[in-house]
């Protein structure tokens, strides 16, 4: 991508991110990597009257502080700018107040393997990080630490962060921890969720590497009822109706993949499997 693209796709995600309800006015922040600069949001403007030009440009390197542009960078660009210095694998990154992963974060808890899809972050949990006023070193240090190993994390009393290889696929990591949070702060209200183990989500990290345009084809004749089992959990069904189907297919997921259609979780599947790719 060209940097103009870069600047006009982080634009379209700050209007994406507000239009979907998963950021409220000029919270969230986006940043995205361009060669040997990040290119951030700046402070306290509207996106609907954001321009490309009006984004901020800091160099990736420790020469803090310094940037370029007509408007300043988001006061949150320390973290921004860390996670692009520690992590080379990331290009985009989101951070936002979204509602449910900020609910966790102010009740400090980090999200267990409560749904298959955790495995997208990484590892068996999404960390909460502890809590440092916004802006400064401590929070960028917790925040790194938090994200060892992950794509995304929480920010204790504050919101999350989600990363990805370009600011579009830090995006869509950032809806699915929300949507991960939701669930999980939902299955608190009726009685908790059944955890996955870590070896299914290790077995879901390696299936996810090789998720791509065959899915539709392995999904008749290579089905994997383990990670399918838990699909029919994301619907946005109230939990009453759901809870039974949940309860079972968390503690036996073999026996409830067989009875679940699985015309049902195909359609579930395929759009993350491009977004995925
Ligand atoms: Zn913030």
């Amino acid at each position: 991508m060209t940097e103009l693209e870069i600047r006009k796709a982080i634009i379209e995600n700050c209007l994406k991110m507000n239009a979907t309800g998963l950021n409220q006015g000029t919270s969230g922040n986006l940043s995205a990597r361009y060669k040997d600069v990040m290119i951030i949001t700046p402070s306290g403007i509207a996106y609907e009257v954001l321009k490309p030009s009006d984004l901020a440009t800091m160099p990736i390197n420790k020469d803090y502080g310094s940037w370029d542009g007509p408007l300043k960078p988001s006061t949150e660009w320390r973290f921004h700018l860390d996670i692009m210095i520690e992590r080379p694998d990331v290009g985009g990154i989101v951070h936002t107040h979204s509602t449910y992963a900020t609910i966790l974060s102010i009740a400090g808890k980090e999200i267990p393997a409560c749904h298959y899809m955790i495995a997208a972050f990484g590892g068996p949990t999404i960390r909460c990080a502890d809590y440092a006023t916004f802006g400064t070193e401590e929070l960028s240090a917790n925040a790194l630490k938090a994200l060892k190993d992950r794509t995304g994390c929480i920010l204790a009393n504050h919101g999350m962060i989600a990363t990805g290889a370009n600011i579009a696929k830090a995006m869509w990591l950032a809806v699915e921890l929300e949507t991960i949070a939701k669930q999980y702060y939902q299955s608190l209200l009726i009685g908790g969720p059944n955890l996955l183990s870590e070896a299914e989500i290790a077995n879901v990290m390696e299936r996810f590497k090789g998720y791509g345009l065959q899915d539709k084809k392995s999904a008749n004749s290579n089905a994997k009822p383990k990670t399918r089992a838990k699909t029919p959990a994301k619907t946005k069904a109230p939990a009453k109706t759901k809870a039974p189907g949940k309860t079972k297919a968390a503690a036996k997921p073999k026996v409830a993949a067989k009875r679940k259609a699985p015309s049902k979780a195909r359609t579930q599947t395929k759009p993350r499997a491009r977004k995925q790719a």
